[in-house]
């Protein structure tokens, strides 16, 4: 159901696009939410069962670890049989890298100063990667930093972070491959929302978001929502990754949140619920949590309000497409801000449902 909307956001960063499998990113492609796999790589059905799982909650994008040749081996049925485009994650070992891109991956996370040291293999690398049209996302993280930065810079600051990213993918532009994007990532807001202006002013990449180590799901969350929200509204971003210590599956629903909250993604489901006072008639947390499962995954995009009583529910919710106000042991079910009927509270999930139901019906989506 179109809303109007103020936009939120600035003009989006023009970066280069590249192609991430079917995905787009960068340029004027959709902001793409990713997750990473915590299963072992080389259990390739517990992946494939994982990958899954995130695909159906809306990750886009997903990465796999690939520490050793076993997980290597796993990568040709694992690129295969995804639904979603899968990204390796290596580190030292070029010839992951090029398992990897034999393997059919979408891309490949790589540091090519991880690997100078083995004589030609960046230019290699480059050519397989370019032969393949297999970008690369270089990620710096503020834990990983090269030593010589590190004692440059004396810690990992923003502006050592920008430095050994643009380092290394000028490794990459010396053998002509720019099919790049970058990530620089550090646990603390403060220092990565600046790491990721300077990179977006010295570039012209597409930038890879995420709070490295963001931490347990409630600070993690915080944590990404202020850094992404600070960033995406300056138009600096073209895909990202909510780190959470807590299953992949939750940080797709924070970075789709996000996304939604601001306007770049249009909503599924929003619930506008009341915080509850000392007029509320009804458990509103308890209400609010039914009424958001019970609707989760719906066709239409609907914003349902839940008000603990009818004093300010019907007014506070006007722009809600569906609503309850709660009092006297019943519901007010409103549709657009108008009571439609009453009915019992034990009654208000299931009228919901069948309200929504009818407006589903009436805009033809089954
Ligand atoms: Fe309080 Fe009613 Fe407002 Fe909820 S809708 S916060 S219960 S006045």
């Amino acid at each position: 159901m179109p809303r109007t909307r103020p936009r939120a956001v600035a003009e989006r960063r023009q970066s280069r696009q590249i192609q991430v499998g079917s995905v787009p990113v960068g340029g004027d492609a959709p902001i793409s939410v990713q997750s990473m796999t915590t299963t072992l790589t080389s259990d390739v059905n517990a992946t494939l069962q994982q990958i899954a799982e995130l695909t159906a909650s809306g990750c886009q994008i997903v990465r796999v670890a690939v520490p050793s040749q076993d997980d290597a081996d796993a990568l040709p049925a694992i690129a295969r049989k995804s639904q979603i485009p899968v990204i390796a994650d290596i580190h030292f070992q070029p010839r992951y890298v090029f398992a990897a891109i034999e393997a059919g991956c979408a891309a490949v996370r790589v540091n090519p100063g991880n690997i100078k040291k083995f004589d030609d293999q960046v230019k290699e690398i480059a050519r397989a990667a370019k032969d393949h049209g297999t970008p690369i996302r270089i990620g710096v993280n503020a834990g990983s930093l090269d030593k010589r930065l590190l004692q440059k810079h004396g810690k990992a600051t923003p502006e050592a972070l920008v430095e050994s990213a643009l380092w290394e993918a000028s490794l990459f532009e010396e053998h002509d491959f720019r099919d790049i994007k970058i990530s620089v990532k550090h646990n603390d807001p403060v220092v990565m929302i600046e790491a990721y202006r300077q990179l977006a002013a010295q570039c012209d990449y597409p930038l890879h978001l995420g709070v490295t180590e963001a931490g347990p799901a409630f600070q993690g969350t915080i944590k990404s929502a202020v850094a992404f929200g600070a960033l995406l509204s300056d138009g600096v971003g073209d895909t990202i990754r909510v780190s959470l210590s807590a299953p992949p599956v939750e940080e797709v629903k924070v970075g789709t949140q996000i996304l939604e909250s601001l306007g770049l993604r249009e909503r599924g489901l929003e619930v506008v619920s009341c915080p509850s006072c000392g007029r509320a008639q009804v458990d509103v947390y308890k209400l609010a949590d039914e009424v958001t499962a019970a609707l989760e995954g719906f066709p239409v995009p609907l914003r349902v309000a839940v008000m603990g009583c009818v004093v300010n529910g019907p007014g506070e919710a006007r722009e809600a497409d569906l609503g309850v106000a709660s009092g006297n042991g019943k519901g007010q079910i409103f549709v657009k801000g108008q009571v439609v009927k009453t009915v019992p509270e034990s009654q208000i999930v299931e009228t919901l449902i069948e309200e929504a139901m009818r407006i589903a019906e009436e805009l033809g989506i089954d």
